[in-house]
Parts: structure tokens; C-alpha cells; sequence
């Protein structure tokens, strides 16, 4: 299954000062929860850890019940889908960024990833596909521009567990919409970890968790939240 579950986490970089001090959640199936809390609280080391990124100093993450430990990389590589908020675009074409997600798919596949994710606008800027995307001269790429394109990327992936940096500071209004949307589509029937940088932006979490100087301070829905606060 695609549950997530940490057992009083703890965490250092530097193996002196812990970041991560004591934080136990329990994520079921198709549940989408928020990180929210202020720059430094430990929202984005939290998502490292359920990708294996880091090891935990104690205490214990398990996805689909199993110890993250204890599960092959590859294996949790393809169970879980990390969408950067700089989306870590590598130079060819948009189709070839796509298929990053998944090498063996089909350009239709890719095509209809791209679609899902509100791309299309992109992709008429660019009809001939095989443009660069970043690092060639005369080609530009908006940040909601590229983020589109590494959530199809994602997409084609289909992992059953998201991990979402939220990026909400496009100058753009209408990038932003797009944003969320593909995001809203790609979030479909996953369970999604969405580290949000504003209360304001979380819009559907089943839960919201409070991260603050490593620990969790408060969790509860949007509306527990509001109303304690
Ligand atoms: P948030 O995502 O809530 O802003 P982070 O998880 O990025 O918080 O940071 C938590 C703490 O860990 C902060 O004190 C930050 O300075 C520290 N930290 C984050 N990444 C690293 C790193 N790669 N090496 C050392 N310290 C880090
Ligand atoms: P990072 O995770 O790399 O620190 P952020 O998303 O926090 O990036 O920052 C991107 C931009 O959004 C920055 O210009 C920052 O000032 C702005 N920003 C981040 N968090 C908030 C917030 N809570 N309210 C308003 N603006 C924010």
C-alpha cells in the first residue's frame, strides 16, 4: 500500500544538533497532508527522510509498511515521486525531460502526461518539440513553465506516493493557476506530502502538520487550525 508512518523521528546533519526532534505521523492511503510552519522548522529535511534521501538518527519511517531500510533504492525510487520546487530540469528536449519519468513510454504517453499537466500551451510555443529547454540560446522557460513540465514528468512516472515542494511564488497568476491544477490532477488517487510555505495555499489536506524548530507543534485540518489560531 502507499501508507507512510514515522515513528519519533530523529535527525542531525552535522550527527551534534538535531533538526528533526521526535516527530511521529501516520499517513494512510490517498490521504494528502501539509507541511506548513516557519523557514527552518525541518519541512523539507522531514521529505528527505521519507525518500531515503538521509537515514534517520533514530526512530523509524515506514512506507507501505515496510522500513524505508529496508526497502531497495530502486524500489523506493519508483514507489516514491519527489516534484522539486526548482524543478531540476536537465538541457533537451521537453519531451526528452518528460520521459525521465519513465524511459520506456511512448511519445504518446509523454504527449498525454504533457497534456495533464496543462502543458499544452507550452507545447504549442514550441510545436516541433525537440527544443531545448534550458541552456540553449533563444529558448525560455518561465519557473511555472518548467515546474509544468517536471510535474508531467511526474506523471508519467505514477508513483503511488508524492512528495510535492510547493512553488507558489510565480510572478504570474495565471502560471499559478496553471500550477495547481496539474498539480490537483497529478495528485489524483496518491498519497501526497505537500510542503506548503503558506497556510493560505493548502486548499484540500485531509491534515495539516505544523513543523517548528523539528517537531510537530500542531496538526489538525484547515479548519481546526483557524479556529485555535
Ligand atoms: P524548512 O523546510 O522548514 O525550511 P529545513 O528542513 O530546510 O526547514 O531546515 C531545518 C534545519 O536544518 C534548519 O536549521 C536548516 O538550516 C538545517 N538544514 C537544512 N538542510 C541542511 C543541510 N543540507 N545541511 C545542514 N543543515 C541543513
Ligand atoms: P525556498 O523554499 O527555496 O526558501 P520559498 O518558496 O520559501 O523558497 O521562496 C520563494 C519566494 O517566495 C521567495 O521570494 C520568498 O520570499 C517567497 N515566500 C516564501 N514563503 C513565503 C510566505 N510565507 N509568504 C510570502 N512569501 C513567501
Amino acid at each position: 500500500d502507499s501508507s507512510i508512518a514515522l515513528h519519533d523521528v530523529r535527525f542531525s546533519y552535522d550527527g551534534r544538533t538535531d533538526v528533526i526532534r521526535g516527530v511521529s505521523m501516520d499517513i494512510r492511503p490517498g490521504q494528502t497532508v501539509a507541511l506548513v510552519g516557519p523557514s527552518g522548522g525541518g519541512k523539507s529535511t522531514l521529505a528527505s527522510l521519507i525518500c531515503r534521501f538521509f537515514d534517520v538518527g533514530s526512530g523509524s519511517i515506514c512506507v507501505g509498511g515496510a522500513d524505508v531500510r529496508d526497502i531497495p533504492k530502486e524500489e523506493l525510487m519508483d514507489t516514491v515521486s519527489f516534484v522539486f520546487q526548482n524543478s531540476r530540469l536537465l538541457k533537451g528536449s521537453i519531451l526528452d525531460n518528460v520521459k525521465l519519468g519513465r524511459p520506456d513510454a511512448t511519445e504518446a504517453e509523454a504527449l498525454s502526461a504533457l497534456r495533464a499537466a496543462q502543458c499544452m500551451d507550452i507545447i504549442e510555443k514550441f510545436p516541433d518539440g525537440i527544443h531545448t529547454v534550458i541552456g540553449s540560446k533563444g529558448v525560455y522557460l518561465s519557473g511555472g513553465e518548467q515546474q509544468r513540465i517536471a510535474i508531467a514528468r511526474a506523471m508519467l512516472k505514477n508513483a503511488s506516493i508524492l512528495i510535492l515542494d510547493e512553488a507558489t511564488a510565480f510572478a504570474d497568476p495565471d502560471n499559478e493557476a496553471k500550477v495547481q491544477a496539474a498539480l490537483a490532477e497529478l495528485a489524483k488517487g496518491k498519497t501526497v506530502v505537500m510542503i506548503a510555505h503558506r497556510l493560505s495555499t493548502v486548499v484540500n489536506a485531509d491534515c495539516i502538520y505544523v513543523v517548528q524548530d523539528g517537531r510537530i507543534a500542531e496538526a489538525g485540518t484547515k479548519g481546526d487550525l483557524c479556529a485555535r489560531n
